[in-house]
């Protein structure tokens, strides 16, 4: 049995995930939700000397403010879209005749004005955009939502609705890298003070097609992104549990973002993959929560 449905399979059993017949779609049991919100709330501890402004979205955006983000350009492959029934009482017999003979009903759908969030700082760039210029200090937010990416896979890892935690950074270059080099640090601190072994190496996002090669050597070249790495399903190729992503002045641009003085703003932003690290946590420390060392224990359950 290969490593990765065996730990899947494991956390069936013991009911910490639950099977929806969806490669990365689960239910979470009681313990497994317990543990996301331990580590949550132990990421806001860490957090907490910044002031960050807490924004909540729902998982679903504007699908301007999507259109807008330029998504679509670099990763069309992980999108999902909002569709409903837009139709009268005739389409709507027709609708159920289709279903009923097993033909595809989702032909006749029709895009919302919805898009499922692909991250949880897409909403906020053209929301703080709109206030106007940011405040001397920058800006620094804290945020958390269901992602949606369309990556199937039976790696318990890698989910298709998942949620992130983070705190995204506005302002100056030497404000937003210094916020993203603590981070970098505070990071490691972080996942070590719940016993899992850190590695940071640098990353690149899955940029679509052969353009797509260029971007994501281009993003290496210039260590725009880094990845806190820890053995999952795999020790020869950990998990990306955090990742530290600077943006240069891209969404700045995109959104018209200016920072006090007139200029456009960068952005930078650390990112944790929750059930990831609840999943690091599993399978380091075992499936029963009460058997984890009681240093571990005592840092997330005080
Ligand atoms: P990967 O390289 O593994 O695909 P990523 O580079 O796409 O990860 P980011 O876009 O940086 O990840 O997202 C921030 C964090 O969200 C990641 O560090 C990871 O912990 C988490 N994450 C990303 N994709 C998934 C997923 N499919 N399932 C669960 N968590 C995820
Ligand atoms: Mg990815």
């Amino acid at each position: 049995m290969d490593m990765q449905a065996s730990l899947l399979d494991r956390l069936f059993a013991a009911g910490h995930l639950i099977d929806t017949g969806v490669d990365g779609l689960y239910g979470r049991g009681g313990v497994f939700e317990d543990v996301i919100q331990r580590f949550d709330a132990l990421v806001s501890a860490f957090g907490a000397d910044q002031q960050a402004e807490v924004i909540r979205f729902p998982p679903g955006m504007n699908r301007a403010h999507f259109e807008g983000s330029g998504y679509m350009k670099s990763f069309p492959q992980l999108a999902g879209t909002v569709h409903s029934f837009c139709g009268c009482e005739l389409d709507h017999v027709n609708l159920l005749q289709c279903m009923a003979e097993g033909g595809d009903w989702t032909k006749g759908q029709e895009a919302t004005d919805i898009v499922l969030t692909p991250a949880a700082c897409y909403p906020l760039y053209p929301t703080v955009a709109r206030r106007g210029q940011l405040p001397e200090r920058g800006g620094i937010f804290d945020l958390q939502s269901y992602c949606f990416r369309h990556e199937p896979s039976k790696d318990p890892a890698r989910m298709q609705l998942f949620r992130m935690r983070e705190y995204v950074r506005m302002g100056t270059p030497d404000e937003v890298m210094a916020f993203r080099q603590s981070w970098m640090e505070r990071g490691q601190e972080l996942i070590a003070s719940v016993g899992l072994p850190v590695a940071i190496d640098v990353a690149n996002d899955p940029f679509f097609g052969r353009a797509g090669r260029m971007l994501s050597n281009n993003q290496r070249d210039q260590n725009l992104k880094f990845e806190l790495l820890v053995p999952v399903t795999s020790t020869e190729k950990p998990t990306a549990c955090l990742s530290f992503n600077y943006h240069q002045d891209h969404f700045g641009k995109t959104w018209g973002l200016t920072t006090a003085d007139g200029e456009v703003a960068h952005t930078a932003c650390v990112g944790f993959g929750l059930e990831r690290v609840a999943l690091a946590l599993f399978a380091h420390h075992g499936l029963d929560t009460g058997s984890w060392p009681a240093g571990v224990r005592k840092v997330l359950w005080g």
